[in-house]
């Protein structure tokens, strides 16, 4: 089997398509997989065996024969904790085939054979009878099939056709329930994540104030959930306007509707402000009686109790359709909807004096269509990207340095995916500043209209007239497109919404190169150059995700580990992955170091650009791996970093950009520095490929 993969080229900007074989679909998802994360979340375990046994002992003390039902078994751990438990048999189901045998193997080597039977299906395949997959119904149902939306991977489709075809009635179920919580707050920083925010250009004739369109506005959005390590988000980041309100809850004991439905509860604002993000989390509840309880809450809601690190499970940010003021005290009623896979919400306020019957008459049109974004920017634009477009810091620095590089009579030219540069440029130069927005995307505009955003957003600035935009790839630019006049300051962030890790925004050198015949012989680029970057690190807590585990809870799950490696070694070994560090605390263990540099004054060259060298290990600590990142150098005195932003104590504690992904190279090993008088030092190797503008890298410890 052939499977089909698309990834952006980097020195094209444009995504491609090309045939892997039948492991590499397989060996992606292993090696990127949370199978490590779960296994290494003691508290998940610790409280998912509580649970099993105490299942198991009910049903034994009825008297019945303990039989197991375990929907996604992946490792097997929860089929082996219920036959250590003493169920008398379990039907293991797990429906991705490199998992369902690993699951055999995992299962043979912990001696419990003849006890779990691993079935590659998916549940709905299952069948059950004398030659079915099961021989009869299970009287205990066990599963682990949540997303940090709860229901963002099916769990309720599942549950649905397991009451109805593979489990008794009156089951038994691990966990018993799981409950949504909610809570109403203001904050600008999440805020910024959805909405663009008028951006204030102080130019020559005055203040210029920039303005998204209407449609922007009041755009809905998209429905994707947004969720984050909400454990990191600082309280002076946001101000809780409502208590922690239970949304819903699901009996997972009992048959389970997954049909499309709302849930509505009444609130009252402890605090006025306005209201724009519901954070949400759940808990479950191993037991009927809710005495074995997991919680994802985040740190100030119960902050006696000390908190498990995860990334499989972590918080969801939704965003209001508008946002509403709120007065203390007042009625407000808060709408979850919900579909099969994913929940929405709404804010409605109670009218006066409203009534019993007015109240039902409200309910009828609280269901509010999922959302769809209308105005373009949601599709072309993720969360992080609208907080860096709204980030006033960084948008002082590209104003101060197109200020230094715009004369009067500039013919700019801007090659960035919706970018607010070329606007900038017009804003701070004289009227004869000619800007042009290059659609490198072609491929794509069918599905984002980048075009007709900008159509949008230019208009509701009343400057249509003034920036035109170009839609056609760098390489095949002509003359004619800028009225045969040759591009003075050729502009860039540079942001390309295919790059993945930070480099493949070098996607901009390559445009530069192909569009070199339009330059003037004095064209200013900006920024002028970019350097890589890199420090080794101690993570808090991400080093887990690549981490093996060796023994859970007393099983020996090492065949999970040695997959795990073996598909690393596959295809990733020498790549790196990207990942948010403001959400990943980690300490520098060694100085910052710049690596590479690539001058945007001059094409790419042919050869490949390599550096050697090494970095001395400066603090104790343990090396979990490398942080690469990307500064830009907007001229030769303002530059602006997308990773490292400050090392802020004497312990080593980072501050990351908080709009950007670094890139993280694990280290197959790792090691502990202890000795300061004598640093040890790593030693690397980076190669950037100019053909394929991909980074290469290896390391010695
Ligand atoms: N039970 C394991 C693994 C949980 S991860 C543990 O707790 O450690 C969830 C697993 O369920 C994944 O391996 C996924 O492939 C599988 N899965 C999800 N829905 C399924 C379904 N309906 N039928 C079979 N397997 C499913």
């Amino acid at each position: 089997m052939k499977t089909f993969c698309g990834r952006a080229n980097p020195t094209t900007g444009s995504m491609e398509w090309f045939e892997e074989g039948e492991d590499y679909d397989y060996h992606q998802e292993i090696a990127r997989s949370r199978y490590a994360d779960m296994l290494h979340d003691k508290d998940r375990n610790v409280k998912y065996y509580q649970g099993i046994r105490a299942a198991v002992s009910r049903v034994k003390e009825r008297g019945e024969k303990a039989i197991v039902l375990d929907i996604g078994t992946g490792t097997g751990l929860l089929s082996m904790m219920a036959a250590s438990a003493g169920a008398d048999f379990c039907y293991a189901i797990e429906v991705f085939k490199p998992m369902a045998n690993a699951a055999v193997k995992i299962v043979e080597k912990n001696g419990f054979s003849d006890k779990i039977k691993v079935i590659n299906k998916h549940s709905t395949e299952v069948t059950v009878g004398p030659d079915g997959d099961m021989q009869c119904r299970a009287n205990i149902l066990v599963t682990e099939l949540f997303d940090t939306e709860l229901i963002g991977e099916g769990a309720l489709p599942t549950y649905e056709h397991a009451h109805k075809y593979l489990v008794q009635e009156g089951c038994e179920a691990v966990p018993h329930r799981a409950t949504v919580y909610v809570q109403l707050v203001e904050s600008r920083r999440m805020w910024s994540w959805k909405k663009l925010f008028p951006v204030h250009v102080e130019a020559e004739d005055g203040e210029k104030i920039l303005v998204p369109p209407s449609e922007m506005e009041n755009c809905p959005g998209v429905p994707s959930v947004c969720d984050i390590q909400l454990n990191q988000m600082p309280s002076s980041d946001f101000s809780t306007l409502s208590d922690v309100v239970t949304m819903f809850s699901v009996d997972f004991s009992k048959p389970v509707q997954s049909a499309s439905t709302y849930y509505r509860v009444q609130l009252e604002p402890v605090k006025s402000g306005k209201a724009q993000i519901v954070l949400s989390w759940w808990d479950i509840d191993m037991d009927p009686l809710g005495m074995i309880n997991c919680t994802m809450a985040p740190y100030w809601v119960k902050p006696t109790s000390a908190l498990q690190w995860r990334d499989h499970w972590m918080q969801c940010v939704y965003f209001l359709p508008h946002e509403e003021p709120v007065l203390q005290g007042e009625k407000l009623y808060l709408t979850a909807c919900r579909d099969e896979y994913s929940v929405w919400y709404n804010l409605q306020k109670a009218r006066e004096g409203e009534n019993k019957a007015d109240e039902e008459e409200h309910k009828a049109d609280v269901r509010v269509e999922s959302p769809v974004c209308r105005c373009r920017a949601h599709l072309l634009w993720n969360r992080p990207r609208f907080g860096e477009l709204n980030d006033q810091n960084r948008t002082r620095q590209y104003i101060k340095a197109l200020r230094k590089v715009l004369k009067t009579d500039s013919v700019c030219l801007c090659i960035s995916d919706g970018s607010l540069l070329p606007v900038l440029a017009h804003c701070l130069g004289a009227k004869q500043v000619q800007c042009l927005v290059l659609s490198v995307h072609p491929s794509r505009i069918d599905l984002y209209h980048p075009h007709e955003l900008w159509q949008a957003f230019l208009k509701a600035n009343h400057l249509e007239a003034k920036i035109k935009i170009i839609e056609a790839r760098p390489e095949l630019l002509k003359p004619s497109h800028l009225e045969d006049k040759k591009i003075s300051v050729l502009v860039g962030e540079p942001f390309f919404t295919t790059s993945l890790l930070p480099w493949h925004n070098l996607y901009f050198w390559y445009a530069r190169t192909a569009v070199s015949t339009h330059l003037a012989s004095s064209v200013t680029v900006l920024p002028q150059s970019a350097s890589l970057h890199m420090m080794i690190v101690e993570f808090q807590d991400l080093w887990r995700i690549r981490s093996p585990c060796g023994t859970c809870e007393g099983f020996d799950v090492q065949t999970m580990d040695d997959m795990i490696k073996d598909s690393l070694n596959f295809r990733e070994s020498k790549e790196a992955e990207p990942h948010p560090l403001w959400e990943y605390p980690c300490k520098s263990l060694s100085d910052p170091q710049e690596v590479l540099t690539f001058d945007f004054t001059k094409t790419v060259p042919q050869h490949c650009l390599s550096a050697e060298g090494s970095l001395k290990l400066l603090r104790k600590g343990k090396s979990h791996g490398a942080v690469l990142w990307m500064e830009y150098h907007l001229t030769a005195d303002i530059s602006v970093s997308t990773g490292l932003m400050q090392i802020s104590n004497e312990k080593g504690n980072c501050e990351w950009n908080p709009h950007c992904k670094q890139a993280v190279y694990f280290f197959s090993s790792v090691i502990e520095s202890e000795i300061l008088s004598d640093p040890t030092a790593v030693t690397y190797a980076i190669n950037f490929d100019t053909k394929t503008g991909e980074i290469a890298m290896d390391f010695k410890l």
